[in-house]
């Protein structure tokens, strides 16, 4: 038998093997009937993102539609569900729409911009040996030819309460090298490190319009100069280009040196050396997954901290296990088995990418 490990797994092993044992798709694979909606708001700018640079489909498109399809899946809801849904659409589509304009004008000036950028695989499905009874699996947001440097990366898009906070822990964040030893082991070619496309989980607020019709341009405003120039179109419709600078010209300037809280896209690479360290480390634990997943219930003990608790769909079934009660009440009311976790892993199969 070969074992298929996700390179989710490796970390999720790492941080509660109790976790491990029951969402492992080599174990209990469990799942909860619903998902959290951070978790489906990142399915939804994740696919609309794949059909946006795939085939060039407007990203409301893509994700009107999911959402749509979203509530399909999930049945009858309670009207406080319905309600969140329609929240995470509308904030997804706030981001979506911010994302563009930035893409459009100011990621431009970005090394990493969309016209510099030949995406090779979206969305890609892999597989890679590890040991006779293992191999690693998971799946690219997607894969880049650097036109300018000519060298090939991991795109990876993602979404965060705050850009800086995340963009500092990336540097050592260990699934990042494991997609870039997978790509190494995968393609034929070789793959620098990342290139990390965030998105913040905030739309500005709507700028205040002042007595005189103007908008304010109160100092540190949370906004970006992409969406309070579009402010200024929607407010101003007649004016003319040197009126607007008249009158927003010096504090669109300070926006546009200020950069953005709102969205980054840079590089992180990994070294020979940082994989090499790395692929140690996997084949060692990947040896201890193996072992584990036929021992005793004692050996999948749970996280030493609540610090991995935070977003556990396990919380209950967790606790009733440590009052030596059933937690099967738990799994059969809020929880479903997944068949179908290799297809999922590639639902676009090998389409062309035209965009
Ligand atoms: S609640 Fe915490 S300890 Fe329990 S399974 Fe989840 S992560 Fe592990």
């Amino acid at each position: 038998m070969t074992y298929d490990i996700h390179i989710s797994d490796v970390r999720m092993f790492k941080s509660c093997r109790r976790r491990w044992a029951w969402q492992s798709p080599i174990l209990g694979n469990w799942e909860p009937e619903l998902s959290p909606l951070p978790f489906v708001m990142g399915r939804g700018i994740h696919l609309a993102m794949e059909q946006f640079y795939r085939s060039g489909v407007p990203f409301l498109d893509t994700l009107d539609d999911f959402f749509e399809k979203e509530a399909d899946v999930n049945g009858t809801l309670w009207a406080s569900e319905i309600e969140s849904l329609g929240e995470a659409q509308a904030m997804s589509e706030g981001m979506l729409r911010h994302y563009d304009l930035w893409r459009q004008q100011r990621s431009v000036s970005n090394a990493y911009a969309d016209n510099s950028l030949e995406f090779i695989e979206l969305e890609k499905s892999f597989r890679v040996p590890l040991t006779p009874d293992a191999d690693l699996t998971g799946r690219f947001d997607g894969i880049v030819h650097h036109k300018p440097t000519d060298t090939y990366w991991i795109w990876e898009i993602k979404t965060a309460a705050q850009i800086a906070p995340l963009r500092r822990s990336l540097a050592n964040d260990e699934q990042a090298t494991a997609y870039v030893w997978a790509a190494n082991h995968f393609f034929p070619f070789h793959v620098n490190g990342l290139i990390y496309n965030i998105l913040r989980k905030k739309v500005p607020p709507a700028a205040k319009v002042l007595k005189t019709g103007v908008l304010s341009q109160a100092a540190r405003a949370d906004t970006t100069f992409e969406w309070f120039s579009q402010e200024i179109a929607a407010n101003h419709p007649d004016w003319r280009e040197d009126t607007i600078q008249e009158f927003y010209g010096n504090y669109l300037q300070e926006l546009k040196q200020e950069g953005n809280a709102y969205f980054a896209r840079f590089s992180c690479l990994r070294t020979p050396e940082e994989l090499d360290v790395f692929s140690g480390h996997l084949m060692a634990t990947v040896e201890d997954m193996i072992a584990v997943s036929g021992a005793q219930e004692a050996l999948l003990y749970p996280s030493p901290s609540t610090m991995n608790c935070g977003y556990c769909a396990f919380w209950d079934p967790c606790l009733a296990v440590n009052h030596k009660n059933d937690p099967g009440v738990f799994f059969n009311a809020r929880f479903t088995q997944r068949t179908d976790h290799l297809e999922r892993l590639d639902p676009q199969g090998d389409s062309e990418i035209g965009a």
